[in-house]
């Protein structure tokens, strides 16, 4: 038998695109593909691009450099190197890719992932090949499942996408045009994917979609079933322990969403709600359709269900015609809120959107500005969130060994990565932990001789929020 062809996949941006990687990964191993975590040995290397912002699609063109001069290297050791392009730049900017980069053989959006093998054989036939359609065939059924040994190596916590693209259409954002419009996968198929995943050893479950609770697949009824009708029965697999769901948009968080983060103990207190913005003014040029008050009102909401909720949010800083009122109302959200973390931009735009065509753009130093001061404002919430877990006992899903002999690193429910010394046995495993110190951002904790409190609402609580 022939050596396996060595594959190198590296991701850039959202986690949905981290799931793809996998999946073509997967897809490729019938094909004699086998993973490999180094570039210089790879006979096939696929960059699975992100476009959200203009700072993460240069990215790529950096990265094509390095691996120019691998292919250059690999060309002079008598050794063919394919060179592919997926993901969002792929689908945005197609053909352009090739111009920009001779050394590309292969470019193909994210909607083609599922003919992989077919585009390989075309770009070694034709030499080059460009896949940027949006086909009507369900890439997700033809997309092959991981096996056993590649789900265990990948660890017990996994993503599954359960949604993709975006009907939204917020004035900043690529998404919907780089994605497509939204479709919501099966549930049937949903099921079957986390069955085989709990099979093989996977403990944690985070449902994934650009706009997730936007979901609306077709039930096992026939019937079009939401996102927390799904959690409910995702709950019901054997072995699965955790449920998280992202990325959520705050018009989507419906009443049994909420009341599923009170009724279902599986689901972890946590959840990552981005605002973008704390002013009207801005989130209306943003299309976001809700207000400031709509938001913090669903946060209430969540909050009643579920006290001890960690929020992470989205803000961009610098979106055209904000003024200092306007990031001050941001800055008194953030306070008003309590953040457990977030991510946070300088507004970039992009090509094709609304936004980028806006005459008050804000000026680059002024964004920068902003953006020191609101990030501040997040590491004081932050720093707050993690000082309120110190002396609790919580519950840790160890994901790994640690940096240092004897520790292994796990999450505690609200995510935060949590360093304890503790045996390798327990990889895979949910054990009770004392949180006794802070650094970084990062807990570190002792094994607790008893186990974690089980969240229970108060009573006063139990009927509210749905
Ligand atoms: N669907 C999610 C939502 O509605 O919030 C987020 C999707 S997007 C992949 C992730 C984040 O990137 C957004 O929440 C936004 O903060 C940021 N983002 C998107 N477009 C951007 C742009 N043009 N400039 C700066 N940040 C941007
Ligand atoms: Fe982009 Fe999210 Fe808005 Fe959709 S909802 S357009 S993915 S920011």
């Amino acid at each position: 038998m022939n050596d396996p062809r060595k594959l190198y996949v590296k991701s850039f941006g959202c986690q949905m695109n981290v799931y793809d990687s996998r999946r073509m990964a997967d897809t490729l191993a019938p094909h004699g593909y086998a993973e490999t975590a180094a570039a210089a040995e790879a006979d096939l290397i696929i960059l699975n691009s992100c476009h959200i912002r203009e700072k993460a699609a240069e990215k790529i063109y950096s990265e094509l450099g390095r691996v120019r001069r691998l292919k250059e290297a690999a060309a002079a050791a008598g050794r063919r190197l394919v060179v592919a392009v997926a993901g969002c730049v792929a689908q945005a900017e197609g053909e352009e890719i090739i111009r920009r980069a001779p050394a590309v053989d292969l470019v193909f959006g994210p909607q083609s992932y599922h003919r992989l093998p077919e585009l390989l054989a075309r770009a070694a036939r034709d030499g080059k090949a460009v896949d940027t359609e949006f086909p009507i065939d369900d890439k997700f059924d033809h997309l092959a499942a991981p096996s056993a040994a590649a789900t265990r190596a990948r660890g017990v916590s996994s993503f599954v996408t359960v949604q993709e693209g975006c009907d939204k259409f917020c004035t900043f954002c690529v998404v919907p045009y780089t994605r497509g419009a939204e479709l919501s996968r099966p549930v049937a198929k949903i099921l079957a994917e986390i069955e085989h995943l709990a099979a093989a050893g996977v403990r944690e479950i985070t449902l994934i979609g650009q706009n997730v609770n936007a979901y609306h697949g077709e039930g096992t009824d026939g019937r079009p079933w939401s996102l927390a009708r799904l959690l409910h029965r995702v709950a019901q697999i054997d072995g699965i322990e955790r449920l998280r769901y992202t990325t959520s948009h705050p018009r989507d968080m419906d009443d049994d969403l909420i009341a599923a983060h009170r009724d279902l103990g599986t689901l972890m207190p946590q959840l990552h709600l981005p605002v973008q913005s704390g002013s009207d003014r801005i989130l209306a040029a943003m299309n976001r359709r809700h207000s400031c008050a709509d938001y913090r009102n669903t946060v209430e909401r969540l909050r009643q269900a579920r006290p001890d909720l960690a929020l992470t949010s989205d803000f961009i800083v610098g979106f055209p015609g904000e003024t200092e009122g306007d990031f001050a109302a941001t800055l008194s959200l953030i306070d008003a809120i309590g953040f457990s973390g977030a991510f946070s931009f300088k507004y970039s735009p992009r090509p094709g959107t609304p936004g980028a065509d806006m005459t008050d753009q804000v000026d680059e130093a002024v964004k920068s500005e902003r953006l020191q001061r609101l990030q501040a404002a997040i590491d004081r919430n932050q720093a707050a969130f993690n000082r309120g877990c110190l002396d609790r006992t919580l519950d840790v899903l160890f994901e790994r060994r640690g940096r240092h002999a004897g520790q292994l690193v796990g999450r505690s429910p609200y995510l935060q990565p949590v360093q304890v010394v503790a045996p390798a046995a327990l990889i895979g495993e949910i054990a009770a932990v004392t949180i006794t110190d802070i650094a970084s951002n990062s807990l570190f904790g002792a094994l607790a001789a008893t186990p974690a409190p089980v969240f229970a609402p108060e009573p006063a609580l139990a009927g509210a929020g749905a």
